[in-house]
């Protein structure tokens, strides 16, 4: 058997993130070995996501340059795997472009046996088979980050009008609950401090009459994990017990990444998105009623089919009164099989580009106010390492995910440090004053 040296370039989301580790791992299992870089192996995998148009033209960008480079490199396989591996399949290997293996996201248990068997010469393989039970338990034997992703759950049954992936990553599971607390504790054994429980909507977890509150306070009890996140909420979903325990559980942070996407009614019913923007200002209240000072982020999305100029100032307003801590902001683009792909994509190019930049820079204001007050105050941050921009110095996140950078003297990667703020960038937090460690 050829062993290979691999290396996997990752587009998109934390699960993709999550997932090629799952890869790397049954890679390693069957002898292949990992390598530095690109130009050094002779795989590479290429781990897609399907989400939006710019992100598969960014990856059909990066797959013609490395074809192109095959030329030079005979012994070199190209691989795609995730979302746009199962929503092309075989379309991918009919290009010009020299793809020797593609496959979806409930097939990498095959990659092992696929790469084994695939040589130059060969015609392209292409396993994209759906399997509704597909888990995977990530197991790596050495890890280099305080900070991991967990997948608690794959697939989604929400079919929001304008989503692609009920179709490339299939029907909602959830993982069993011990599965997710014995990596966690392995994950914990190999210097991991943070745990980040991934899911397309972690509400709706469940396993058997666990349901995702009670996955937090088991996974707020497994010794040595300091702090835990999750996302995605789905604000139709979120139980006023999860609230609760943000607010009781010490390890929890104490942020909600909650999507809006629209704060038009309208708009999110044609979404399909299951609330309305006075459901979610409720949510919201009620999380910041319990936990003040809570963070919120969100996700928005202009220009949907059918988005007057009366739905997107409806958008700006939500987005001013809920008062965003971050926000990821996108164009509406058809995904090709989805329900919205189906409907008049009206909003003209040019004004689904000036209202991005009207969503863009209401919230970097936002932003900007909420990093000001920051100043003079205290905040918990947990390092995560060196800054590769700045010699002497560490950089962390605090609870409420801030980066934040502070000066190295007497402080580790893995620690929890509580740190004066005393300066304030849009993205970052500057922490030169007094720190000292969390509890000291
Ligand atoms: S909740 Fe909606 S937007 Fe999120 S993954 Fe599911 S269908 Fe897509």
């Amino acid at each position: 058997m050829i062993k290979r040296r691999f290396y996997i370039e990752t587009y998109g989301c934390q699960m993709n993130i999550y997932d090629s580790g799952v890869i790397s791992e049954i890679l390693t299992g069957q002898g292949h070995e990992p390598a530095d870089c690109a130009a050094e192996a002779d795989l590479i995998l290429i781990n897609t996501c399907s989400v939006r148009d710019r992100a598969e033209r960014k990856v059909l960008t990066r797959l013609s340059e490395i074809s192109a480079t095959k030329k030079g490199r005979p012994d070199l396989l190209l691989g795609v795997v995730g979302c746009m591996a199962q929503r092309l399949g075989k379309k991918l290997t009919e290009t010009w472009m020299k793809i020797d293996l593609v496959v979806g996201p409930d097939s990498y248990d095959t990659l092992g046996g696929i790469i084994t068997g695939l040589t130059v010469e060969r015609d392209p393989v292409v396993e994209t088979t759906q399997d509704s039970e597909c888990m995977y338990a990530h197991r790596p034997k050495t890890f280099d980050s305080v900070s991991a992703f967990v997948t608690i759950m794959r697939g989604c049954d929400n079919f929001c009008s304008y989503c692609i992936v009920p179709y490339v990553r299939g029907r909602e599971r959830s993982r069993p609950l011990g599965d997710i607390i014995k990596e966690i504790k392995h994950l914990v054994e190999l210097g991991v401090k943070e745990a980040t429980l991934l899911g397309q909507n972690v509400n709706s977890y469940r396993d058997g009459k666990t349901g995702f509150a009670g996955l937090l306070e088991a996974v707020d009890a497994v010794e040595g994990l300091e702090r835990i996140r999750f996302t995605t909420s789905h604000p139709k979903d979120l139980a006023p017990g999860v609230i609760e325990r943000i607010r009781d559980l010490p390890g929890v942070c104490e942020h909600l990444h909650l999507p809006l996407q629209s704060g038009s009614d309208r708009i999110l019913a044609s979404m399909n998105r299951g609330y309305s923007y006075g459901d979610y200002r409720r949510i919201v209240n009620l999380a910041r009623s319990a936990i003040p000072g809570i963070a919120i982020t969100t996700d928005i999305m202009v220009g949907f089919p059918g988005e007057t100029r009366s739905d997107h100032e409806a958008t700006l307003r939500a987005m001013e009164e809920i008062a965003f801590e971050s926000a990821f902001m996108f164009k509406y683009s058809a995904r090709e099989g989805t329900h919205a792909a189906g409907l008049t994509d009206d909003v003209e190019e040019a004004e689904k580009v000036a209202r991005l930049g009207q969503v863009i820079e209401l919230e970097n204001s936002i932003i900007d106010t909420k990093k000001q007050a920051l100043l003079g105050k205290e905040v918990e941050i947990l390092v995560e390492g060196e800054s590769r921009r700045e010699s002497g110095f560490l950089i962390g996140r605090t609870r409420k995910n801030w980066l934040a950078k502070l000066p190295q003297k007497g402080v580790s990667k893995g620690e929890v440090v509580v740190a004066e703020v005393t300066g304030v960038t849009r993205w970052m937090i500057s922490c030169d004053g007094s720190v000292r460690k969390a509890g000291a």
